[in-house]
């Protein structure tokens, strides 16, 4: 084992410091990593690979953009943190807000996790309710009341899904399957009135990728219209990515608060949530929601954000982006054809995910089949040893970003051709 690695268990649990990390669902030991730059990541034995992960979504510039670069490198020279507004902080609220022209204000933070608990927090303090909604299959970040899980079929009580969450709390969380009008209209009918918000990954995108019907996303909008609710768009993922203003952009469908975190800090650790003057004048310091953070708008990582938006506001851009994942999705659907594997290539834009079951791509959690896993894990294994990094499990996206050019994309695809191969042979 990597002598680092071993150092790593010592000191932290599992060796890291987020739990997919640690590689248990593919299976063998995660590479350590030096540097990357562009589309490549390296390990500290020198190894390359074509990265499909990036960051797990904020590189949409790919590594160490040179315009990211400098301008983290010119801020960190004018102060590392002031605790206080300041230039870029304004420039980059601006920028955001542009992109979501239906919203007046944002308040930044530090994660994507951040950004969801508080703009919860914001939903129930602006409706005066206390119960909230949320998918099967989608992922909002380590929330308390929203690390909860439901059962299978109709609205279920939250339980929690991870020790430390409290049941009375998680309790407060009603889960639904995605997908699924007639049981959002069965809890809204029996609950409507007690319903602070409805959170959803309007893209959902931590469970495969679960595309839903732009009718089931309207259907919540109506029913949270109607019994004055509020609806969350969790666009951690899908937000300057998809299209410069999200998946609401892209569906034509205004939610009511929008959390923001990876690209907006352009690697760097930043969250936002954004929503009209109406709701966001409930927030500290003009009204009574309170939400701060030490390091919150900090200068440093609001310029890589700055950068990263100036990059993608360049004439192109989402074409380029949507065009090279299209390649990279043939390319994989041409091996999985090649060597039978019964498997279709689920893609938004630039997000793609591999869905390893016979038929259409699912829309929902329940629909997804777990048997996928274990050839997943063998072509991940294989693709590694081939120069292909890609998420250490079956039910993570891959996301192409603006540094990878045509050459990567073959390199990826011979390397995934490859990895599948010899995955067939060995299962
Ligand atoms: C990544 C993610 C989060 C959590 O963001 P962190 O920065 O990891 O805390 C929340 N929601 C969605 C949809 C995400 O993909």
């Amino acid at each position: 084992m990597n002598p680092l690695l071993e150092r790593a268990k010592k000191v932290m649990p599992g060796g890291v410091s987020s739990p997919v990390r640690a590689f248990l669902a593919v299976g063998g030991d995660p590479p350590v990593i030096a540097s990357a730059r562009g589309a490549e990541i390296f390990d500290t034995n020198g190894r390359g690979y074509v990265d499909l992960v990036c960051s797990w979504g904020p590189l949409i510039l790919g590594h160490a953009h040179p315009a990211v670069v400098e301008a983290v490198s010119k801020a960190a020279r004018d102060g590392l943190s002031f605790g206080a507004t300041c230039e870029r902080e304004v420039l980059l609220a601006e920028a955001v807000l542009s992109r979501f022209p239906w919203a007046n204000k944002i308040r930044f933070v530090s994660t994507g996790t951040e950004a969801v608990m508080s703009a919860v927090r914001l939903a129930r303090g602006a409706t005066g309710r206390s119960r909230i909604v949320k998918f099967d299959g989608c992922y909002h970040g380590h929330v308390d009341g929203l690390l909860v899980s439901g059962g299978s079929g109709l609205a279920t009580l939250g339980t929690p899904a991870s020790a430390g969450v409290p049941r009375e709390y998680a309790e407060l969380t009603e889960v639904l399957p995605l997908d699924d009008d007639a049981a959002a209209e069965a809890l809204f009918a029996r609950k409507g009135k007690e319903i602070a918000a409805v959170i959803i990954e309007p893209l959902p995108a931590n469970s495969g990728l679960l595309v839903q019907r732009t009718a089931f996303l309207k259907k919540l909008r109506e029913l949270c219209t109607a019994h004055g609710a509020l609806l969350i768009f969790d666009e951690v993922i899908s937000g300057l990515r998809v299209a410069p203003g999200g998946m609401s952009e892209r569906l034509g469908i205004t939610p009511d608060i929008v959390t923001l975190g990876k690209i907006v800090g352009g690697g760097m650790p930043v969250g936002a949530y954004l929503a009209k003057d109406e709701i966001m004048n409930f927030v500290a310091p003009l009204g009574c929601v309170y939400q701060a953070g030490t390091l919150s708008g900090n200068p440093v990582a609001m310029a890589a954000g700055l950068a990263t938006l100036n990059e993608l506001a360049k004439p192109g851009v989402y074409e380029r982006l949507d065009a090279t994942a299209a390649m990279l999705s043939r390319g994989m659907e041409r091996a999985l054809e090649r060597y039978e594997v019964p498997a279709t290539v689920a893609r938004v834009g630039s997000i793609l995910w591999l869905s390893l079951q016979a038929g259409a791509p699912p829309r929902s959690w329940g629909a997804v089949k777990q048997e996928g896993a274990k050839l997943y894990a063998a072509i991940h294994r294989n693709a590694l040893s081939n120069g292909l990094w890609m998420a250490p499990s079956a039910f993570e996206v891959a996301f192409v970003s603006l540094a990878h050019g045509d050459a990567h994309v073959q390199a990826a695809t011979l390397a995934f051709e490859r990895a599948v191969a010899a995955a067939r042979e060995q299962s």
